[in-house]
């Protein structure tokens, strides 16, 4: 439940809020102002800081790469002319329209588990994430160590490479789903090829990143032999896996 409000007006007064004991910054608020306790951290009672008046909402192409703020909303992203196709696809799926419009991209990847198709797609494309702490310093954590070890302090930005192909792949129960099965993949310039599932888990998995693409049918299956729960065994998710990831290979050649 959120006891205390702030609206600081400079990082430095927002940085200095978050210090404090139980202090959470706010990005859209969807998941945070609806439970009565935070599903992160387990408190009961939390003071916010919105980080509306802090300008991190930008969407910036910096030469091969798009600068996302950190309270962009998924919406405005996948509005943007310069938004990858197969990273709009994964956004439609990753909230209905309402959320996407007020859920921020910070908000959804702090709070992303394994079926999270926007983290799967950020995996995917080896997104980087620029974060503060109440040191002003910033410093740069790349997304696979990002969603493994969810390090503390205020992300500020996602960067992702524009110079990459990529294709997201999915099954769902319906179309409006989240998937059960997902294959995000990104291929840059020289050959290098990662892929990853999702639709599983507490995160998505980085099946393959490789100087080519030679093998992905078979680490997309071997990434998926333990992926078994209340949504599909391990053996249906490793068959679907390959298929995906094959599929999404093909749509980018
Ligand atoms: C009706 C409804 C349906 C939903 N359906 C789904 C669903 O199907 N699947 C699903 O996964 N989720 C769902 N959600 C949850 C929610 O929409 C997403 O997790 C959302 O994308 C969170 O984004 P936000 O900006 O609103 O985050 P917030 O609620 O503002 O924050 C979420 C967490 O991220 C932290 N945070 C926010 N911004 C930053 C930042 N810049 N730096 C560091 N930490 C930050 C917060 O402190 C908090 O712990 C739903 C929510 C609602 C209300």
């Amino acid at each position: 439940m959120i006891t205390t409000y702030h609206r600081p007006k400079t990082m430095e007064e927002a940085l200095a809020l978050l210090t404090q004991t139980n202090t959470l910054p706010l990005g859209g608020g969807t998941l945070l102002s609806k439970p009565t306790t935070d599903p992160l951290t387990g408190a009961v009672s939390v003071a916010v800081v919105d980080l509306q008046a802090l300008g991190l909402d930008s969407l910036r192409v910096n030469g091969n790469e798009l600068q996302i703020g950190a309270t962009c909303t998924l919406q405005s992203l996948l509005e943007a002319d310069s938004c990858p196709t197969a990273l709009k696809t994964a956004l439609k799926l990753e909230a209905p329209l309402n959320i996407r419009n007020t859920a921020t991209v910070a908000g959804t990847l702090v709070a992303s588990d394994g079926r999270s198709t926007f983290a799967a797609m950020l995996l995917a494309m080896d997104a980087k994430i620029e974060i503060r702490s109440s040191t002003l310093e910033s410093r740069t954590s790349n997304i696979g160590e990002f969603i493994l070890t969810r390090p503390s302090g205020l992300v500020t930005s996602i960067t992702i490479p524009l110079n990459v192909k990529t294709a997201f792949e999915f099954v769902s129960k319906t179309p409006a789903d989240k998937p059960i099965v997902c294959a995000a993949l990104a291929q840059w310039n020289s050959g290098r090829t990662r892929l990853t599932l999702g639709g599983y888990g507490k995160s998505p998995l980085l099946a393959m990143d490789g100087t080519e693409a030679d093998g992905l049918e078979t680490a997309a299956r071997n990434a998926y032999h333990e992926a078994n729960d209340e949504w599909a065994s391990a053996e249906y998710r490793m068959d679907v896996a390959a298929t995906l990831s094959k599929r999404a290979l093909e749509s980018i050649k």
